[in-house]
């Protein structure tokens, strides 16, 4: 590996800043220590600062050079709603919030990236280091870019990344194109006419209706999507009744969709609609579908995904950059800035060790060993992408 000596030296300093955030967890909107940390310290390197974009967000501008190319780097900030299960000196302080995902790691590998580069200025043009709040669930990315983020803080292109447990340290992995799917969400309410459960004739009951919309839905991944296209129809909550004796008046069944396509999106959308009230209606019931878009596909375009893959190989080796990953079906609201701007989504290995298990599990922690890897990243990648002249 050939990591930047001078982001070798301050491993020590990058680590105490990562722990020290991972014990002070705040989740969606409501990272204010964590972005006030964020701006104080892009302060301290000599950048102008811009707070509260999206409520928390932190944008730090850096310059070198003459150029007027720019370009933007994006790190999450925010935790998870979970209770973590680990019992280090790092663990949480703040009950049911966690740094499950690794966002703590991601801050900081920016900032460490952000210092060096401050310091050195080998590149020609400028940075806007982007700190975001709310990747889980609330679509802060779409937030910033709603507030304006690119109008002020124009960027001819847009990186991201996100560790990943299960691929080893000293390794990035990345593709063009889809790298992680859209989420939306749905909620069908089915309607029939309560009865006796002796007596089924005399009502319609919404438990055999809702049964078979949850199996019919399986037949739009399976007969309506292209075999050569991805996508998934989860049926993850359903409720009805509350006895054994009686049929009850409605159902509800309620889950996600994913795909790659937007054609696929829109396919799943009417399909899900058609059956649930098709079927409804063949046994004299009725449905109603809430269908929300949260999340578009996360896509990375080529010539940004050629840089991206560059400059990870410049520190890791060409032969430890996966070029050509299989897709993940996950989503990440960084999809938001994509569908505005081109740039590429990677992920860096979080390691298989221990404590290395997966996000979002109680028991998980960002590996401190790859914060130099990730901060040479980024460092790298500046000093490709905006050569000094
Ligand atoms: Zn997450
Ligand atoms: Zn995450």
């Amino acid at each position: 590996m050939k990591l930047i000596n001078e982001i070798v030296a301050n491993k020590d300093q990058l680590t105490a800043w990562r722990r020290d955030l991972h014990m002070h967890p705040e989740t969606a909107f409501e990272e204010h220590r964590t972005s006030d940390f964020v701006a104080k310290t892009l302060e301290s390197f000599g950048m102008p600062v811009h707070r509260g974009l999206a409520k928390t967000g932190v944008v730090g501008t850096l310059k070198a050079g003459k150029g007027n190319r720019a370009i933007g780097l994006r790190a999450d900030m925010d935790a998870l709603d979970l209770i973590e299960l680990n019992d280090f000196g790092h663990k949480s302080k703040h009950e049911g919030k966690m740094h499950g995902c690794g966002h703590d790691g991601h801050t900081i590998m920016l900032l460490g990236a952000a210092q060096y580069l401050a310091k050195t200025k080998n590149f020609d043009g400028t940075v806007h280091f982007i700190f975001q709040p709310a990747e889980e669930n609330l679509a802060g990315g779409k937030v910033m870019v709603d507030d304006g983020l690119f109008a002020k803080f124009p960027c001819e292109s847009v990186f991201g990344m996100h560790n990943m447990p299960g691929i080893d340290v000293g390794k990035f992995a990345v593709r063009v194109g889809p790298m992680m799917a859209s989420a939306d969400m749905f909620w069908i309410k089915v309607k029939g006419v309560g009865a006796h459960g002796a007596y089924p004739h005399r009502g319609v009951d919404p438990v055999v209706i809702a049964s078979e919309i949850v199996l019919a839905l399986q037949t739009i991944v399976a007969r309506n999507t292209d075999p050569l296209q991805c996508a998934v129809v989860s049926c993850c909550q359903i409720q009805a009744g509350h006895t054994t004796n009686v049929i009850p008046e409605e159902a509800m069944i309620a889950g996600t969709t994913r795909a790659f396509l937007p054609e696929v999106q829109d396919m799943i959308e009417s399909r899900l609609k058609q059956i649930a009230t098709g079927i409804a209606a063949a046994h004299g019931g009725s449905a109603t579908v809430d269908y929300q878009r949260r999340y578009p596909p996360t896509i990375n375009t080529a010539d940004e995904t050629e840089m991206a893959a560059n400059a990870a190989a410049m520190v890791v080796g060409g032969d430890n950059v996966l070029r050509n990953l299989n897709p993940s079906m996950g989503a990440e609201d960084f999809a938001w800035m994509l569908r505005e701007k081109p740039g590429s989504y990677v992920w860096i290995g979080n390691g298989a060790g221990e404590g290395s298990c997966m996000v979002h599990n109680p028991r998980y922690d960002f590996n401190d060993d790859i914060l130099p890897i990730g901060a040479s990243y980024w460092s790298r990648l500046v000093e490709s992408v905006l050569p000094a002249g």
